[in-house]
């Protein structure tokens, strides 16, 4: 039994992304076609939009049925932002909070001036 012709088991003639099929061979050497299940996104980087590394494509049941683990990294805005990001928001409030300092202690070392 060397048929190669694929039997169609659905009544949906649309190729849209929800009626994707693939073709498998059953045991018996007959041909069928299996529904696929959509595909995924990736969670993105809220400041660059690139995938967030670490974390699966998954469709949003499926977020909810993994454990929050497996949806975030261990650090500050994991899950959210991707590392570079996070790095680059640590320095620049570093940098603000330095430059508040050196405003501070300047305008300290000026009303001392004009006191003595
Ligand atoms: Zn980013």
């Amino acid at each position: 039994m060397a048929d190669n012709r694929v039997t169609y088991r659905r009544r949906n003639p649309y190729n849209t992304t929800s009626n994707k099929t693939r073709i498998v061979r059953t045991p018996g050497g007959e041909l069928r076609t299996l529904k696929k299940c959509k595909a995924g996104t990736a969670p993105k980087c809220g400041d660059c939009g690139i995938k967030l590394p670490g974390i699966p494509a998954l469709r949003p049941r499926q977020y909810a049925q993994i454990s929050k683990p497996k949806k975030t990294v261990q650090r500050a805005y994991g899950g959210s932002r991707c590392g570079n990001c996070v790095k680059d928001r640590v320095v620049r409030a570093f940098l603000i909070e330095e430059q508040k300092i050196v405003k501070k202690v300047l305008k300290e070392q000026e009303q001392g001036s004009k006191k003595k």
